[in-house]
């Protein structure tokens, strides 16, 4: 018998995800020194993680024997305690993309139907496909969500509505204000996800704190992948009324989320003398990139985010050429955005250098 025709049928449709290529990987194709490489794909940050992360990450590394914190108390406690709200309020997850699909096993099936924007981040297609459910995506106008065209598209069918704010990958947000008046109009049949991967890197982030706090069926995504430069250890967490994380926590695994990885996220929240630093240089760097792209009459979108969103024409051209020139960036296609390049803030040189090799090429 075909394997094929023993899986869900769910599997066989499924789109497959196309993360970018690990440096190693790059250098080995094209034959460069791995040194000279630098990734600007992938909106991790490069200043690394607080050196008091990756000393608590050794620390945890030591008793690797031991299953972890299957509750990750101690990280909800320090979390409770950073937003006011209950330790209960708080569930972990490996990486925030697993709160995602935590949220699809909790909710979706086949006939429902979510809401999300269109390009938004993939994996809320993603993760909607896979429960049978039918993703409903709704064009953003001018490069941000259209709340009130989202909000039309909410049917008796929807379950969950995605926002992300800022969104990936046009780096762009919604204010605080448009966000709070159509979170607090969603129907109650109707789960908000509000999705703030990049809200540190924010001036003034929306609080859904109040919202979360009189009960309204939301939830905020937080990861500790983009500011706290921990991407490689998967951490994430959803915050919402006690009820939800409820549900969340019955359909997740018992040790989701690994010792090491809770262990440097605790210590990463405790460093926000680094944090405030690494959104200060985001700044600059968002800056200097968007300075230099139109002094070489490139259009790009203004970004709240740790990336920017660059018309260049030929996208899979421009992106091939830079990568054999030992710089990985985004390329949008698979995005529905061909001319366009996704390129994360990196250090100052990085970023100049981008800039020279950008001239050269173009
Ligand atoms: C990077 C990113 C995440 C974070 O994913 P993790 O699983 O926590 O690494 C979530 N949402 C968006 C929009 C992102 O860009």
């Amino acid at each position: 018998m075909k394997i094929k025709s023993l899986a869900k049928p769910a599997v066989l449709t499924q789109p497959v995800y196309e993360p970018g290529k690990p440096i190693e990987y790059v250098a080995r194709e094209l034959g460069l020194d791995p040194a000279g490489i630098i990734k600007l794909a992938s909106n991790e940050n490069p200043a690394g993680p607080s050196p008091r992360a990756v000393a608590a990450a050794k620390r945890a590394l030591e008793q690797g024997e031991l299953y972890p914190d299957g509750g990750c108390y101690a990280l909800r406690q320090k979390l409770a305690q950073a937003y006011g709200l209950g330790a209960d309020q708080f569930v972990v997850g490996n990486g925030s993309n697993e709160i995602i699909e935590l949220l699809g096993h909790t909710f979706l099936g086949a006939g429902d139907e979510v809401v999300m924007g269109a390009p938004a981040f993939i994996v809320y297609k993603l993760v909607t496909l896979l429960f049978g459910a039918k993703a409903v995506e709704v064009p953003l106008v001018n490069h941000r969500h259209d709340l009130a065209a989202m909000a039309r598209a909410i049917t008796p069918r929807t379950k969950l509505v995605f926002v992300a704010c800022p969104n990936n990958p046009t780096g762009t947000a919604n204010s605080a204000e448009e966000l709070l008046a159509f979170a607090r109009s969603l129907p109650d049949h109707v789960v908000g996800v509000f999705d703030e991967a990049y809200a540190e890197f924010q001036e003034k982030p929306a609080d859904l704190r109040s919202l979360i706090r009189e009960g309204k069926n939301i939830i905020g995504l937080r990861t500790f992948s983009k500011i706290y430069g921990l991407a490689s250890l998967r951490v994430g967490y959803g915050y919402a009324a006690p009820g939800l994380v409820a549900l969340l926590n019955r359909v997740r695994q018992p040790f989701n989320v690994n010792a090491i990885g809770q262990a440097a996220a605790l210590a990463a929240l405790d460093d926000r003398e680094f944090t405030e630093k690494c959104a200060r240089d985001n700044r600059a760097g968002l800056a200097q990139l968007e300075t230099g792209l139109r002094a070489l009459k490139l259009e790009t979108v203004p970004s709240e985010a740790n990336f920017i969103l660059v018309k260049v024409g030929a996208g899979a051209r421009l992106f091939d050429a830079l990568q054999k020139r030992g710089i990985i960036v985004r390329p949008m296609a698979s995005y529905g955005m061909p001319e366009w390049l996704r390129i994360t803030v990196g250090t100052k040189p990085q970023n100049e250098r981008l800039l020279t090799e950008l001239k050269v090429l173009l």
